[in-house]
């Protein structure tokens, strides 16, 4: 892999290599397996990674796996393959909820140095008394009980004998710091659900601030790396770590997580999306997930130098969906055969080509790329050209087709627009025009230039196709702004509509990307339509609003 460009991190890193502080660093990407992942994670998968493999460390994949209601192994396994497909492959795979009897045993040794005690105050009545910015909070009325009424109350919540939420574990620290992360966070919670590795062993778990630093500091995790949110969590990170006597000290550093315009990347978000029908998966090519966005044909390639290229920063930013996608196509352009498909099919006869005969002519496979080759197209009296390449009655500037028009065949033949045909209700059903021998691509001819290009395919070995295009999700007209999401869906997110394609991609299989002349990058999908066509979802067109 590329290194990484420079970027605070990465200065720490060195530092601390340079200075003894580490002899080798050791990175983790944490997901909670609560949902897919999306490409705000993949920006933390590629940091934590890259970071590792350029300094020759290590990168554990470690589950958060501490709140058993949300999490399912559909989710870890997602995860894992998201990862691997990304192209990383981590040193160690480990899950929070291996470190939960550790973790256990270190809340007894806090509560033993008078460090924690269990609370009985209400979720509500904790909130009622935390304070706010400018006030401290009040001590709970249970903050003084002994170590003896603490340990024994502790036990009694891990064997089961109370039920959710009657009581918790807090840290006892200060209920008037400035930092109200620091007023006696809850450490321990009851939940009385089944865990998916561990079943039911457990009805207490631990909360994030607590297990997040005890398990960073059992894999001796020495960068552990996280979005801003955590800045004011980082105390308690330490307090943790110090308190719970932990042999290793990581250290965290916060980093600006990735924001793209038009897309929403909150797991719980993407989650509603999928209950409510809205999508049709988790990998709907419409969603920002890595699998959604895998089987758009966005490729693993372009979105780690999407990663890179927008770079590592301590304050938030927002980054236009068009770079991403420049990043797309600056890795297919190069790799993607080109070939011709018809989206909105028109017919047309070739009136002076002989009747029964097919002609294979040669075009390109990739005009930037000539070691892709060359392939060969069929030619013959009847081809499909797109409707919009055609106008009865055109304005001025149009060289596409029209009547008594001259036109480029791309890879064939000069055409000229003679006759056009309608059915009872007026719409053209078939344009007859005849070509020029002469005028073969390839042979030389300069006898004339026409100033239209357009694409077509052979009818008779045309393959029907489904090509899915896509709009964003969601709707973002000033107008919906406070509305809710489900209120904002564009209806026309999806548009599948039946098209032909060079009867040489037939055999095209799951994940094959091709460059449709004049229309884009496509993907073929995983699935194919009821009635056995290959369907290909639009990656990204060809013209680029983004120009770096
Ligand atoms: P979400 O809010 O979307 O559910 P999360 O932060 O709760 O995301 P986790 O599974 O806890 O999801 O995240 C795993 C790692 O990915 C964390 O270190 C988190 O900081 C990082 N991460 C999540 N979203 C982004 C983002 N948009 N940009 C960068 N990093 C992110
Ligand atoms: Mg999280
Ligand atoms: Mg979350």
């Amino acid at each position: 892999t590329k290194s990484a460009a420079s970027n605070f991190i990465k200065n720490i890193v060195i530092d601390d290599l340079q200075e003894g502080r580490v002899q080798e660093i050791v990175t983790r990407f944490p997901p909670e397996p609560n949902g897919y992942l999306h490409i705000g994670h993949a920006k933390s998968i590629c940091l934590n990674f890259e970071l590792a493999d350029e300094f020759k460390g290590k990168t554990n994949l470690r589950f958060d796996d501490t709140n058993p209601v949300k999490e399912d192994t559909e989710y870890v396994e997602s995860i894992m393959e998201d990862v691997k497909w990304l192209g990383f492959e981590w040193d160690n795979l480990f899950y929070a909820s291996d470190y939960f009897e550790e973790m256990f045993n270190r809340a007894v040794l806090l509560i033993k140095k008078g460090k924690a005690y269990v609370c009985d105050l209400t979720a509500e009545e904790m909130r009622a008394t935390r304070g706010t910015l400018t006030e401290p909070g009040q001590n709970s009325p249970y903050r003084d009980r002994s170590v003896e009424e603490n340990l024994d109350l502790f036990t009694r919540m891990r064997a089961g004998e109370f039920k959710g939420g009657e009581r918790v574990l807090r840290a006892k620290i200060d209920m008037s710091s400035s930092n109200i992360t620091m007023r006696d966070p809850v450490l321990y919670r009851i939940t009385h659900a089944h865990h998916h590795r561990t079943g039911d062993a457990w009805c207490i778990y631990p909360m994030y601030d607590f297990a997040h630093p005890i398990s960073d500091a059992i894999e001796g995790i020495t960068h552990s790396i996280c979005t801003l949110e955590f800045e004011d969590h980082r105390p308690l990170y330490d307090w943790v770590i110090a308190e719970c006597e932990m042999e290793a000290t990581p250290h965290q550093y916060e980093f600006a997580r990735l924001n793209i315009t038009n897309t929403i990347m909150s797991k719980r978000y993407l989650k509603s999306l999928v209950d409510e029908g809205v999508v049709e998966s988790w990998d709907d090519p419409r969603m920002p997930t890595i699998s959604g966005m895998r089987r758009k044909g966005y490729t693993p390639e372009a979105i780690r130098s999407f990663c890179r290229e927008i770079g590592v920063a301590k304050a938030n930013s927002l980054v236009e969906e068009s770079y991403l996608e420049y990043f797309i196509r600056e890795d297919l352009k190069l790799k993607a055969p080109r070939t011709m498909a018809v989206l909105d099919p028109i017919k047309v006869v070739i009136t002076n080509y002989p009747e029964g005969q097919v002609e294979w002519l040669d075009a390109e496979i990739n005009a930037e790329n000539p070691e892709m080759g060359v392939r060969q197209i069929p030619f013959s009296r009847e081809i499909y050209i797109e409707r919009e390449d055609f106008m009865e009655n055109p304005p001025s500037k149009y060289f596409r087709l029209f009547p008594g028009n001259e036109v480029r065949l791309k890879h064939a033949y000069f055409i000229v627009c003679n006759e056009v045909i309608k059915n009872e209700l007026g719409e053209v059903v078939e344009l007859r025009c005849t070509y020029d021998p002469e005028t073969k691509s390839g042979s030389g001819f300069t006898g004339r230039k026409v100033k239209g290009t357009i694409h077509w395919v052979e009818a008779s070995m045309a393959v029907p196709a489904k090509l899915r295009l896509f709009e964003p999700l969601i709707e973002d007209s000033p107008e919906l702004k406070d509305k809710p999401f489900l209120e904002r869906i564009n209806p026309n997110s999806m548009r599948v509509v039946n098209g032909f394609i060079e009867p040489n991609m037939k055999d095209a299989a799951a994940g094959d990307k091709f460059q449709f002349f004049r229309h884009g990058y496509f993907n073929v999908d995983k699935v194919k339509s009821d009635d056995g066509q290959l369907v290909f979802n639009r990656i990204v067109s060809l013209k680029s609003s983004f120009d770096p």
